[in-house]
């Protein structure tokens, strides 16, 4: 997949056209490692209203002051990026992985311990950040101690408390007791966990300071984001671009219904809904339409946009970890009800379905699935009115939004809506 930047290039300085940026490179684009004291960090997060970069947005200065400085402290990047639709993270580490590195030594530092672990899913990631750790064992030796680990690569493994359970040898699926990870994270103790992304920009803000960091992007939040953009869009694949950049910038032209958020996130009917809205996470989220992990996606017109609605929902319930009844069951006969609509069949149960599933889970699975499935029918009103007549509309499934390796499970073939 490929990397560019529209705007600004930061994150991605130098990697759109270079490839992966070993030691000696990185370092000649951002300069030595800094350090800042844990107040002085959190103060600069709060400046630049820095956010966290996976799926909550929680604001990275209040997690900072709400984590225990101390030698028992875990530092834990999560890039354990579990959604097909999702590259940015794994781009990042793969390219860059020397930015995410200096963001996680900066918080280790700020808090005083020597505990960092990296978790990711994808062999890309991991052999980049084992080479980066081996340059610097040459280069610059640490005194933390800094393992990457792999990670299981189910959907709702990627959620931290999952990520937690299974790093400490548990099954890698969310607790059903909801604990704080600044408070008991790896192995008990209090953790600072964060996505990669979020890391890489704590990097860059300690390294320029933040009346640089905050000269590009929107005043709610400033900087740059990654996004990963699919379907009948601008630029496909990994971008970076600054906050404030209109999210109708990257969507040209009329086209079909768009995705913001991915799998968990919401749909709207096409790219009118979206005007005067920035890809800020805060205007984003006033607009009720959350971010989450950067996933745009834009079908073309000529594809079956309830196919591929069709096939992420059974995917989404295939994910479902099975420990949680209304989870397990109501995916699952949401997913049916789904495919009954393509089909051109009734089905009168999907709205009770729809509300079944929320604030049911032990997770934001059933929530997430909910949003995107009942987001999906409001965007997709025509559609579902052409099937409902014809029992299709005549267009093809495309695969335009990428399943996992459970992929097949939502495959609906060529010609399903028919
Ligand atoms: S809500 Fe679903 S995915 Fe989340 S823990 Fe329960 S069963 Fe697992």
């Amino acid at each position: 997949m490929s990397a560019t930047a529209l705007g600004t290039a930061r994150l991605l300085a130098g990697v759109t056209r270079g490839g992966r940026a070993d030691l000696v490179t990185h370092r000649h684009r951002h300069g030595p490692q800094r350090y800042r004291s844990l107040d002085e960090l959190a103060a600069d997060a709060a400046r630049v209203l820095l956010l966290g970069r996976g799926g909550a947005a929680f604001p990275v200065a209040t997690k900072l002051a709400a984590v225990p400085a101390g030698r028992a402290t875990q530092v834990l990047v999560n890039g354990s990026e579990s959604e097909p639709a999702s590259r940015k993270d794994r781009t990042l580490m793969t390219l860059t992985p020397h930015l995410v590195l200096d963001g996680a030594l900066a918080v280790a530092r700020a808090l005083g311990t020597r505990h960092v672990t990296v978790a990711v899913h994808d062999a890309g990631s991991h052999a980049s950040l084992r080479a980066a750790l081996e340059e610097r064992s040459r280069q610059e030796p640490l005194p933390e101690r800094v393992d990457v680990c792999r990670t299981a690569g189910r959907f709702v493994s990627g959620e931290v408390r999952a990520l937690l359970r299974g790093l400490d040898g548990g099954p890698p699926v969310p607790p059903s007791r909801r604990t704080l990870p600044t408070e008991s994270g790896l192995h008990g103790a209090p953790t600072f966990a964060s996505n990669a992304e979020t890391f890489a920009q704590l990097a860059l803000l300690v390294a320029q300071g933040t009346t640089e960091f905050g000269a590009v992007g929107s005043p709610e939040e400033p900087g740059t984001t990654l996004l990963t953009l699919l379907g009948d869009v601008r630029t496909r694949g990994v971008v970076e671009v600054p906050t404030d950049l209109p999210l109708d910038a990257l969507l040209p032209g009329e086209g079909g219904p768009v995705l913001v958020g991915g799998y968990h996130g919401r749909w709207v009917r096409d790219v009118h809904d979206l005007r005067g809205l920035g890809v800020d996470r805060p205007g984003l989220r006033a607009a009720g339409l959350p971010l989450n992990a950067g996933v745009v996606a834009r079908l073309p017109r000529e594809v079956c946009a309830l196919a591929e609605v069709t096939a992420v929902t059974r995917w989404l319930a295939a994910q479902s970890a099975g420990q949680c009844g209304p989870c397990l069951y109501g995916t699952a006969a949401l997913a049916h009800d789904v495919g009954e609509l393509l089909h051109g069949r009734a089905a009168p149960a999907v709205e009770a379905r729809l509300l079944g599933l929320v604030g049911r889970g032990a997770c934001a699975h059933p929530d997430g699935t909910a949003a995107f499935v009942s987001t999906a029918l409001d965007a997709l009103g025509e559609d579902l009115a052409l099937h409902r007549r014809h029992g299709g509309c005549g267009r093809p499934y495309a695969g335009v939004l990428p399943l996992g390796p459970l992929g097949q499970v939502g495959q609906v073939g060529p010609g399903g809506a028919r």
